[in-house]
């Protein structure tokens, strides 16, 4: 299993998102933003969205 909290891309936030795989733990987070965090997910610029990727990959956790 895969995890990453939103804490650790810098939101005050304890949302939490596992799953089987990575791809599927950034899908699920970018969804829980959109939700509770709108107001950084529409201003995200292109360059601001490649570091978040960065940030995600960066603090991907692998439970096994
Ligand atoms: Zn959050």
């Amino acid at each position: 299993m895969f995890s990453l909290s939103c804490r650790d891309l810098g939101h005050d936030c304890d949302f939490v998102a596992t799953a089987e795989t990575d791809e599927q733990v950034r899908k699920l987070l970018y969804v829980h933003a959109a939700r509770a965090h709108p107001e950084v997910e529409e201003t995200l610029t292109p360059s601001q969205a490649r570091e978040l990727d960065r940030q995600m990959q960066a603090h991907m956790k692998n439970e096994g």
